[in-house]
């Protein structure tokens, strides 16, 4: 049996030759750089929202597993890193402060002080969400390839799955840099390069590659103690004295992200007392995979040989997503939680 081939280890494709290969799938993941998240799951800023925010389409149907999964795979990769800081979002007035959603406090001033002491100029009102998060996501996925392998995997970096092998109109399995790979499902995990792969089938898979910049900031260990999201900037640290930036979009130049990166970083140095010593290690603009309704995940072809999954917010949703696709193509059985997910097959 030739198995299942997964294409592209991001946090998606990651998690899901995990979750296939600790139930004893035969499976094959190909990824065309050099490591595990070289997309843009290595650009994320990763924070893990449990409430709030925005969850398009069938995201609402996952949503309420994410705590428990991430609880899991905490337990079952002893080595990764959930940081579970909560997180304080506020904007320019009081009046314009999102309602608060399950889980979610309105604080005022001296609450938001006791929670992130470095604040020059603290908020009157902010949002809190204890049970937020963070995660290294390059450490996550390379976590998620080192157990798969443990659990039998194999992973072949530097394969470049340059099409869909088909014969007479059945997928079999891929084409690569190397040499073809057969295979009884190929399972389309490469983030905005999906709609290209799939371009010889018939399945409506259209979505955005929508850039966004995170820079890397040297500072003070505990500088930042929660993920703070304010009008001028997104922060959190991601490893004692390693702070990650959401820099605001620009026009897509690279003096203009230079320009924007040293801005934000201003911008964190006049929020933050005791960060003169913050240093901008770097910045990288990463695409986004955005599919227009929410995720889509699901089978693109009717004889099931094609099956894809590409979300955004996938730091969020990986682990939920994995094992729920692990379980569809272990069982044969649709997954009900995915069923608003589903990539429309002409
Ligand atoms: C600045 C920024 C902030 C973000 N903040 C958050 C956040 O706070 N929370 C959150 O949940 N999400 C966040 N996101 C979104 C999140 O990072 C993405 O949803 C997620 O990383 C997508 O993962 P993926 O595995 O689908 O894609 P990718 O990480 O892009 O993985 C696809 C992989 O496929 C490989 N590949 C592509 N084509 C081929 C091919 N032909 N052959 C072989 N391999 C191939 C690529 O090299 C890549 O490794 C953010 C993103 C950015 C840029």
């Amino acid at each position: 049996m030739s198995g299942v081939v997964v294409v592209g280890a991001g946090i998606v494709g990651s998690s899901v030759t995990y979750h296939l290969a600790r139930q004893g799938v035969p499976v094959t993941l190909l990824e065309q750089g050099p490591a595990p998240a070289a997309g843009v799951t290595g650009d994320s800023f990763a924070w893990i929202r449990e409430s709030g925010g925005r969850w398009p389409g069938g995201a609402q149907d996952l949503h309420e597993y994410v705590r428990a999964d991430y609880r899991r795979l905490e337990s079952e990769l002893p080595h990764i890193t959930v940081r579970r800081t909560g997180s304080l979002s506020w904007a320019d007035t009081p009046a314009a402060v999102s309602q608060p959603g399950p889980g979610q406090f309105r604080i005022g001033r001296r609450d938001i002080t006791a929670l992130e002491p470095h604040l020059v100029h603290p908020p009157e009102q902010a949002v809190h969400t204890p049970s937020d998060a963070g995660v290294d996501p390059t450490a996550l996925s390379h976590a998620l390839v080192t157990a798969a392998c443990a659990h039998g995997a194999t992973v072949l970096h530097d394969t470049a799955v340059t099409s869909l092998q088909l014969t007479n109109g059945r997928v079999e399995g891929v084409l690569t840099s190397a040499g073809p790979h057969a295979a009884t499902t190929v399972v389309l995990t490469a983030g905005t390069n999906i709609p290209e792969l799939c371009a010889p089938l018939s399945a409506d898979l259209a979505m955005a590659a929508a850039p966004a910049t995170l820079a890397r900031v040297a500072a003070p260990p505990g500088l930042v103690k929660t993920i703070v999201a304010g009008p001028d900037f997104e922060v959190r640290e991601v490893r004692d004295g390693d702070l990650l930036l959401v820099v605001p979009h620009v026009a897509d130049t690279a003096a203009a992200y230079e320009q924007a990166a040293q801005r934000a970083l201003q911008h964190l140095k006049t929020a933050f007392q005791g960060s003169d010593r913050c240093r901008l290690l770097g910045y990288r603009t990463g695409r986004r995979p955005m599919p227009a309704h929410g995720p889509v995940i699901g089978y693109a072809t009717h004889d099931r040989s094609v099956y894809v999954a590409v979300m955004h917010s996938a730091i969020t949703l990986a682990p939920t997503v994995g094992r729920l696709v692990a379980d569809e193509l272990v069982t044969s059985r649709p997954a009900p939680e995915l069923r608003r997910c589903r990539p429309r097959v002409l």
